[in-house]
């Protein structure tokens, strides 16, 4: 070998930054603030006030490698948190507040972070979790001037804290493989493990997703995460919408679907990404009120399987491509994205158009797959053949933090815990998570492709389905629903529903209408119905 001879930059989230402010500087970040008008400012804006958001934290007393927490929803001042932190070398935890107090107090002492920012209307949350913390200092809430301060927490504000400080920052030249993001997976089983993203697996995974194979921005796209900035650093958006100069809109807390509707409309989005449930609240938002989707061209949509008729509605009702994409916060998130190819369009357009909107996404460059039998050996590309999936890649946890052990073996490969089909294209399917499989009389049913096929029934809003135990079957499938107010579907409308869908021996042995009760990320949370319903087939 000889070492090649170009240069050695570093990959840096300052990078992104210095980039956006130079090359787009007046393309416009809008933010609903809290409690507050709407935020509206640009590019070199926010690299001014990062800037003077890290000297703040500096004078704070926060060094490099030292954790600060940010407990917050998709505004500015969180953005600002996501360059201002990193960009001199600290790590950002970006804390769920969605997390019970327990999990909360136990991540931000994981972290052992010595700074909470966070946004006013959690001050109450804050409070209580106050005594609880072992190594925060200092509380800073992200408020402009005067916020009232109630109670036991004794917090800075934000606006007052940064307005004496020096806008811009010459940021250091840091390491690339320096952490920059801590986030935490919801742990719905055991505690919540930490995964630290580098500065290299930011970039590398900002440029990957922004390939026209993937998110495909350009600087005439504006983009909206409705994904949380906790949440996988919402899915990379705050930082592909920088490095492909698109305009960033931000709607803080709201996400019912007036809110995100009249954004939309208004800022003009072309492209918006969120878990379904959020889209299930938009499409009814749409019907209900008998308005078109504006300027809305694609919308994202992952976290758990995009049920076939959210995306059929979409594109046939509203004329909005649906990307879903499947990932992990343990893959920054990005895995695989459904976006077609000339194989695929080569089938016919029907088909083509099936393979869209039924797969999770397909192979990207930057993140390997596999999937393996009960023996470890891998399974065929047949698009049949179910499989534990495997990732590895720039942008794949290597080790959770302040684990010693690594969380891949020995090959780098990391075992995602679903199981999934690839097909001879690239193409993936989710048939379940490991711990949702559904096996009765030896045989597997997907609790999946029963969600998809039920939630497609007139009437239904959201369907779960977890497998409870069976006296003859070991297992057998119990669908639950939760109905469309004042629709009136019935057990035997929704199974005759499915008999037309999915074979005999998949049909549920009972269908409950209930509330379906969801996570901190928006997903069904079926270790909840499990224990619920688990005498349910008891006989
Ligand atoms: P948590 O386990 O904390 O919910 P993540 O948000 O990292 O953490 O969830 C990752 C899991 O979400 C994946 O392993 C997979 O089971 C599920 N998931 C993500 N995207 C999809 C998708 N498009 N279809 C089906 N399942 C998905």
């Amino acid at each position: 070998m000889i070492p090649g001879l170009m240069q050695t930059t570093p990959l840096l989230v300052s990078g992104v930054l210095k980039y956006a402010a130079t090359a787009h500087p007046r393309r416009e970040i809008v933010s609903r603030a809290i409690e507050e008008p709407l935020w509206r400012y640009d590019y070199a804006g926010l690299a001014a006030r990062a800037g003077q958001a890290a000297h703040a934290l500096r004078r704070l007393g926060v060094a490099s490698g030292d954790r600060v927490t940010s407990l917050a929803w998709n505004t500015h001042r969180h953005l600002e948190l996501f360059y201002a932190a990193p960009g001199f070398g600290a790590v950002l935890h970006t804390a769920n507040p969605r997390l019970s107090d327990d999990q909360l107090a136990y991540t931000i002492n994981h972290a052992a972070s010595r700074v909470l920012l966070f946004e006013r209307n959690l001050l109450a949350q804050v409070e209580r979790l106050a005594p609880r913390l072992e190594r925060v200092t200092t509380y800073v809430m992200l408020a402009s001037a005067a916020a009232h301060l109630p109670g036991a927490v004794d917090a800075l504000c934000y606006e007052t804290l940064i307005a004496g400080e020096p806008e811009g920052y010459d940021w250091p030249t840091l390491d690339e493989n320096a952490g920059a993001f801590l986030c935490y997976t919801s742990g719905t089983t055991g505690d919540p493990k930490g995964v630290l993203y580098s500065h290299r697996a930011i970039v590398l995974h900002g440029m990957g997703a922004g390939l026209a194979s993937a998110f495909g921005f350009t600087p005439f796209d504006v983009v909206m995460p409705c994904s949380s900035l906790y949440h996988a650093t919402a899915w990379g958006l705050p930082f592909v919408a920088p490095i492909c100069g698109a305009k960033l809109v931000l709607p803080g807390d709201r996400m019912d679907g007036a809110s995100l509707h009249e954004l939309i409309a208004q800022e003009g989005v072309t492209f918006t990404g969120g878990v379904p449930t959020i889209w299930t609240m938009y499409l009814a938002y749409l019907a209900e009120t008998g308005q078109r989707a504006a300027t809305l061209k694609r919308v994202m949509i992952g976290g758990s399987a995009v049920p076939r008729a959210m995306a059929e509605t979409f594109k046939t009702r509203y004329g909005v491509e649906t990307l879903q994409i499947w990932g992990m916060t343990e893959t920054c998130p990005l895995g695989v994205v459904a976006t077609p190819t000339p194989a695929i369009a080569a089938l016919g357009e029907e088909e083509a158009q099936e393979i869209i909107w039924t797969r999770q996404g397909r192979l990207q460059f930057g993140v390997e797959l596999k999937i393996v039998d009960e023996q470890g050996v891998e399974c065929p590309w047949d698009g049949a053949t179910p499989g534990a999936l495997k990732v590895r890649g720039p942008w794949v946890v290597r080790r959770y933090f302040r684990q010693d052990a690594d969380a891949t073996d020995a090959e780098g490969w990391f075992d995602t815990g679903d199981i999934a089909t690839i097909d001879a294209n690239g193409f993936m399917r989710i048939t379940d998570r490991t711990k949702d499989v559904i096996k009765s009389g030896g045989e597997w049913i997907s609790s999946i492709d029963l969600e998809n096929a039920a939630v497609g029934c007139p009437g239904v809003r959201i369907a779960a389905v977890v497998g409870v135990p069976h006296p003859k079957w070991e297992e057998r499938p119990l669908l639950v629903i939760e109905a469309h107010e004042g629709h009136g579907v019935t057990k035997d409308a929704v199974l005759e529903f499915l008999s037309a869908r999915v074979v005999k021996w998949w049909l549920p042995d009972d269908v409950l209408f209930d509330a379906v009760p969801l996570t901190s990320t928006g997903k069904i949370d079926k270790k909840v119905l499990r224990d619920r319903y688990r005498d349910r087939l008891a006989g």
